[in-house]
């Protein structure tokens, strides 16, 4: 890892300290110290298991932390914040924050790289409309980025909390859904060819693996099965976002070191593509 300047296709991990759009509690500002604080424990190590060593590799690059105020101005600045890293060529990996910060990082990464596919692991399809007023909610940014026509495609993984809106709002958008209750892991992810973005929300995962999230929505994945489904991926990807990590609700920092495990091995992926 090196902290000094970065180029072209370097991973390049920001943590965008926002959490003024949850909409039941906040918290996830918190998440990038205690990510950090876990990938960097001496209880472990930095490579992944795909056999690429943060620690000690040119192209992954930690540029800190962006502390975001409450004001929409302050929310909407993410784009640029993310610019930052597309403009120069690298890839980013954002560390939320809650969910919301979603919409502002497409802005950024479509202006870089045109419409690109998404995967997005998620308890909750974060569709509605707007959430209590709040069109930046962070229940909303995928119906924003939908509606600005951002993506290409939008492949949601670990939904399991729908309801008449929100099937509306992913029927008139043409998400692909897989709902938790009939999803197929091994063919997730399968059919990208082009760039793909992933979007993980730490509450996809069953609360048993992680429960330091704001929304405990049990029935849900496992580590694991995260992991393999981004293991087996084959196309490039030109950034990624984790995201709704609350430290306060975290248990001995299970969820904290979960979300470490994935900053490893999808910047791992994301350089070991580049071989
Ligand atoms: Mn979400
Ligand atoms: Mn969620």
């Amino acid at each position: 890892m090196n902290t000094a300047g970065f180029g072209k296709n370097d991973v390049v991990m920001v943590g965008i300290a926002s959490d003024a759009n949850s909409s039941f509690m906040r918290g996830a500002a918190k998440a990038p110290a205690a990510i950090r604080a876990a990938l960097h424990s001496e209880s472990s190590n930095m490579w992944s298991e795909l056999g690429v060593d943060l620690g000690s590799h040119a192209g992954f690059v930690d540029m800190g932390d962006r502390q975001i105020g409450d004001e929409v101005e302050d929310f909407l600045a993410i784009e640029e914040h993310v610019g930052d890293i597309t403009r120069q060529g690298a890839l980013p990996l954002v560390l939320g924050g809650d969910h919301a910060i979603t919409y502002p990082v497409m802005r950024a990464i479509h202006a870089a790289h045109g419409r690109v596919d998404v995967l997005h692991f998620d308890a909750h399809p974060d569709l509605y409309a707007d959430f209590e007023g709040n069109p930046y909610s962070h229940a909303s940014p995928f119906a924003r980025i939908m509606e600005q026509g951002l993506v290409s495609r939008l492949v949601q993984v670990g939904i399991r909390t729908l309801n008449a809106h929100l099937r509306e709002q992913a029927a008139r958008f043409g998400v692909e859904m897989h709902e938790m209750r009939d999803v197929d892991l091994q063919a997730i992810g399968q059919d990208f060819d082009g760039p793909l973005f992933i979007s993980l929300d730490m509450d996809a995962l069953d609360p048993a693996h992680a429960p330091g999230v704001s929304h405990l929505e049990p029935g849900g994945l496992t580590t694991r099965q995260v992991l393999d489904v981004i293991q087996r991926l084959s196309c490039p990807i030109v950034g990624a976002d984790i995201v709704e990590l609350n430290p306060e609700r975290d248990i001995n920092g299970t969820t904290a070191m979960a979300a470490a495990k994935l900053v490893k091995e999808i910047a791992g992926k994301m350089l070991s593509g580049q071989l």
